[in-house]
């Protein structure tokens, strides 16, 4: 067991204090809890699950029989630095994405056509492995339900530092203020963003949490947010990009 203060520990720096269980073993007791990872996409509620978090046991990277076998708690930064130093290709994309392998699988985390289904081969599972074939998985979503432990990915060789350039370059617009990434999911060809904006939204702020006036569908915390207060804002924005556009906004921040 552990304590977290998710006011401390999430990108957002917005949650409450919470004891958090430590998963040594891979059992299937251990579904009874809400795993979280680096807390990169996700909003605490004032009242959330109880959850858990998988052990440094799960921070590993190893070449088995011609796959990748990644550690569900390994974080993104790792793998790039992996990536780099054995000149593999397929993880550029982790350049300044936050989170652990877990998180990113179940997420199904990714920039433009870049995710991490992508070259994915199968998730470790309580109940043994689970190929990508037998998992659905589109934009933003995957249909996991259960506790990732590890995820298999292709070995491709290259590492390409022309691609690690772009998402660069596709990051700079990027707000610096805590934030959980991007707030809403893109609905079918339109940008959350854009109608974030076309409602007034960017820049718009409940006490301390805003939207961001360099990237509108970026929710941020300008000093004390409270989940009440991004809560508000969420709620806002949905009402009003569907009374303006009869789009219903789904969310690609997990709120627990
Ligand atoms: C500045 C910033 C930029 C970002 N840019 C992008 C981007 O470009 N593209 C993008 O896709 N995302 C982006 N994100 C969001 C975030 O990086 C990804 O969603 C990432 O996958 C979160 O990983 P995590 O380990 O922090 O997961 P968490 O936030 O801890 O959890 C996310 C979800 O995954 C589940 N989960 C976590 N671990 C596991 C596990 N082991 N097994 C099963 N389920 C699990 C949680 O229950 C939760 O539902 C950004 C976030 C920030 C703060």
């Amino acid at each position: 067991m552990k304590t977290i203060d998710f006011s401390k520990y999430s990108s957002i720096k917005i949650g409450g204090i919470h004891k958090i269980e430590i998963i040594d073993d891979i059992d299937i007791s251990n579904e009874k809890y809400t795993i979280i990872g680096g807390a990169n996409n996700i909003l605490i509620s004032n009242n959330p699950p109880t959850m858990a978090k998988l052990s440094k046991a799960f921070d590993y990277i190893k070449i088995k029989d011609g796959f990748l076998h990644i550690g569900a708690a390994t974080p993104s930064g790792k793998v790039l630095s992996f990536a780099k130093k054995n000149d593999l290709s397929n993880f550029e994309i982790m350049q300044k994405l936050p989170g652990t392998i877990g998180g990113m699988t179940k997420m199904n985390a990714g920039l433009k056509e870049y995710e991490i289904f992508n070259n994915l081969v199968a998730i470790k599972t309580a109940k043994g492995y689970v190929e990508k074939k037998d998992i659905n998985y589109s934009y933003r979503h995957t249909n996991i339900s259960s506790i990732v432990y590890e995820a298999v990915f292709e070995i491709g060789r290259g590492f390409n530092d022309e691609l690690l350039n772009y998402f660069k370059k596709l990051r700079i617009n990027q707000p610096k203020n805590p934030s959980a990434g991007s707030c809403f999911k893109n609905p079918k060809e339109d940008f959350a963003g854009r109608l974030l904006q076309e409602c007034g939204l960017k820049g718009y702020r409940v006490n301390h949490a805003a939207f961001s006036q360099q990237h509108s569908n970026f929710l941020i915390n300008l000093k004390n947010a409270t989940f009440d207060d991004a809560n508000k804002l969420i709620h806002i924005a949905k009402k009003r990009v569907y009374e303006k556009f009869g789009i219903e906004l789904e969310l690609e921040i997990a709120i627990l």
